[in-house]
């Protein structure tokens, strides 16, 4: 795609930062800068399964002149979030974009119930949640963890439609196939085939990203030592996990418009979801939790008689002595607790 003076338009739309703990090393300062400095207009953050940097990165890019889309590339177990047997631990990969605030609130919920009820190993989402916190959230189908790719992958084209569809069932127009090239990565070639395929038999978009880890391509070696730390092996184990090639950095829209020059419409649509995505933070409001006052104030009630228990069995007297103040005070609680009820000061409790 091009702009109205010729040049190339292009959005990073899946990209991993220092807080893809141990996994990416782009640091936010740099990869913004880098942005402005490719004429780019817009960039996503999408770190996997977490938002640490998510603050950082907004008041950074909206200090550049950059607009921040703000995602996650979240893990998705391959069925119950809750289940936790041997066949869990490796989780689907899916790309997520709020497009709005609405969108920003729920992709928190998300990542936030992840944590809180999908963790094991890490923190997984599952389709139950995907379909609750749908609304606001354009979705990108992943990388080659990603469930469509994987059943791509193990020719199981079936199921690869039938998850497919299941996804423009419930995100309509805010789904997207996600299409990667990165050298070294053979299979994504035939991925991408099948992807394709999907796009003209389902009516399912397409779209370019670059998965990118880190900033500049002599970051490379960098990388690979952040993947022995996390994996805990060296550079010099030939048989270690690793990253293929040096293509993980963030490319020029020129690059990424040569990469796909075959498929414009995966470019194109880039700059179409950067678009639609405009989430606003107002950092003057004071964000407070919806916190349940009554039911805490219900609970201190329930301490209290609980405590006037204890006085009438003069277990008080055994565990605090005859202080004056502490019974005066508890006796005091219970009145206004009666008062607020309309009881009698003699009805029970
Ligand atoms: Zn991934
Ligand atoms: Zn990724």
């Amino acid at each position: 795609m091009q702009s109205n003076t010729g040049e190339a338009v292009f959005t990073h739309l899946h990209t991993h930062t220092e807080y893809s703990l141990l996994d990416g090393l782009s640091r936010i300062n740099p990869m913004v800068q880098k942005c402005v400095d490719l004429g780019m207009d817009s960039i996503a953050i999408t770190d996997h399964g977490a938002m640490y940097g998510v603050l950082d990165f907004y008041s950074e890019a909206l200090e550049k002149g950059i607009k921040p889309i703000i995602g996650c590339e979240v893990y998705v177990a391959p069925g119950d979030r809750k289940s936790k047997d041997s066949t869990d631990r490796t989780p689907f990969h899916l790309t997520l974009l709020a497009k709005d605030n609405a969108g920003y609130k729920n992709l928190i919920q998300l990542v936030s119930k992840a944590h809180l009820e999908g963790f094991y190993y890490r923190p997984r989402v599952d389709k139950q949640l995907l379909e609750e916190y749908r609304n606001g959230i354009v979705v990108l189908s992943g990388c080659l963890n990603g469930e469509i790719a994987k059943n791509i992958q193990a020719d199981r084209m079936q199921a690869a439609k039938s998850v497919a569809s299941w996804f423009k069932e419930v995100f309509r127009d805010d789904f997207y196939l996600e299409l990667q090239r990165h050298p070294g990565l053979t299979e994504q070639d035939s991925v991408n085939t099948s992807l394709l395929e999907l796009n003209k038999d389902l009516g399912i978009p397409i779209v370019a990203t670059n998965d990118f880890h880190y900033v500049h391509k002599e970051d490379a070696p960098l990388q690979d030592i952040l993947i022995c730390i996390h994996t805990n092996t060296t550079v010099n184990d030939k048989a270690r996990l690793k990253m293929h090639g040096d293509s993980f950095y963030l490319k020029s829209a020129e690059e990424m418009t040569a990469l796909f020059e075959d498929i414009p419409q995966a470019i194109s649509n880039t700059q179409r979801i950067s678009e639609m995505c405009d989430v606003r933070i107002n950092f003057d409001q004071i964000y407070l939790p919806d916190y349940k006052s009554l039911e805490k104030i219900n609970k201190s009630i329930e301490n209290v008689i609980s405590y006037e228990n204890i006085l009438s069995n003069q277990k008080i007297l055994f565990r605090y002595g005859s202080s004056q103040w502490c019974i005066q005070k508890t006796a005091f609680r219970i009145k206004v607790w009666r008062l607020n009820r309309n009881w009698p000061v003699n009805h029970p409790i």
